[in-house]
């Protein structure tokens, strides 16, 4: 059976939900090979183990913290020409669409980016897409090379699928360019702990209608209440109510959760390119012609102040 590679983003070992969603997709095409580098490497396996990885090939290094992401373009390609997989994924998170980008031009293949699926065809895996604002999808394959894909957060099921996840190190030797570009500093951001925005499985968003950053709190309560993370619209960041890397949209952040609710925002094109693929989208706008109100599953005419604090107090009985 050909084997696909998997690009695994790991925190010291803890392997982020996207892997595991990778996994399965890795799965529909042939057996799940995983590639994880830098500090805890190894300690990813069990878990990979656990979601169908059959293989994973792990290097520590120096290089892979102390610089950008060339190191690891140099492993990643090391594991490619050892493996000739069928495919490599890699998740769609800024990262791992440079080291992606990278493989492709050093390996003279084609790349797809921001899948939201994948499925084995006669020529390939066909990679579906979302553009213009979920107006079309696209269903593509790669035609020269071996593909490589970037898969967007929440685009599969997270599925237990015992395999042997045996530990193999992978000999990696970097090239000139890996020292390249050296990491000076890291500030790591202060926890709200709520989900990574990206990985969430609910997002709720707050946009102009909010007005002010002190009503945020009402869109975070809300979040809150459902274990969400908490978005916005560029309105909303550009007036200075809520961080930039909370901007759900074109120039912000590309987000696929489960469930999108959006409240005060009217549904700008540009908005709707970070978060039209989400499965199911609920909005919240006291204006009946809000254009968002075309693409929503679910939508609430009301006074989001109104609306957003009895929300969050129906789920939290409901919670008990
Ligand atoms: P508005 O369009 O002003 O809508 C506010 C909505 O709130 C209205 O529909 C109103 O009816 C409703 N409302 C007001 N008060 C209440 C209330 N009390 N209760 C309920 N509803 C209420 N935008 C993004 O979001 N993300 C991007 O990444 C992005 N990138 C861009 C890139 C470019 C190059 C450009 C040109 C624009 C970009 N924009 C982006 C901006 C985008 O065009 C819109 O201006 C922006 O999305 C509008 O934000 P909004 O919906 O919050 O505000």
């Amino acid at each position: 059976m050909a084997e696909i590679l998997v690009y695994v983003d790991h925190v010291d070992g803890a392997v982020r939900k996207p892997t595991l969603e990778l996994l399965t997709l890795a799965r529909r095409l042939g057996e799940p090979v995983a590639v994880a580098l830098g500090a805890g490497a190894e300690a990813t396996a069990a878990t990979l183990g656990e979601h169908g990885a059959t293989r994973v090939l792990t290097a520590d290094a120096p290089e892979f913290g102390d610089y950008l992401v060339v190191p690891k373009v140099d492993a990643l390609q090391a594991a490619y020409e050892a493996v000739s997989p069928a495919a490599v994924l890699v998740p769609s998170s800024a990262e791992g669409k440079e080291i992606a980008a990278r493989l492709a031009v050093r390996i003279g293949s084609g790349i797809i980016t921001d899948a939201v699926d994948l499925e084995a065809g006669d020529e390939g895996p066909v990679a579906t897409q979302s553009a213009f604002a979920a107006s079309f999808t696209t269903k593509s394959r790669v035609s020269k090379g071996t593909p490589v894909i970037t898969v967007k957060p929440n685009s599969a099921p997270v599925e237990a699928a015992p395999a042997a996840g045996a530990v193999e190190a992978l000999a990696v030797s970097f090239g000139e360019l890996a020292t390249g570009t050296k990491v000076t500093a890291r500030t790591p951001r202060e926890s709200t702990g709520r989900p990574e925005l990206t990985e969430a499985a609910i997002v709720v968003s707050g946009g102009r209608g909010v007005n002010g950053a002190e009503n945020f709190a009402i869109i975070e309560a809300l979040a809150d209440s459902l274990g969400a993370a908490v978005g916005a619209s560029r309105a909303a960041v550009d007036a200075g109510w809520y961080p930039h890397s909370n901007q759900v949209g074109q120039t912000g952040k590309s987000v696929s959760p489960q469930l999108y609710i959006a409240s005060g925002i009217s549904g700008a094109i540009q908005h709707r390119a970070g978060m039209q693929t989400s499965k199911t989208i609920v909005a919240i706008n006291k204006d009946a012609e809000a254009p968002i109100f075309d693409l929503v599953d679910y939508g609430i005419v009301g006074d989001l102040f109104d609306v957003v604090p009895q929300l969050t107090e129906e789920i939290k009985t409901r919670k008990g």
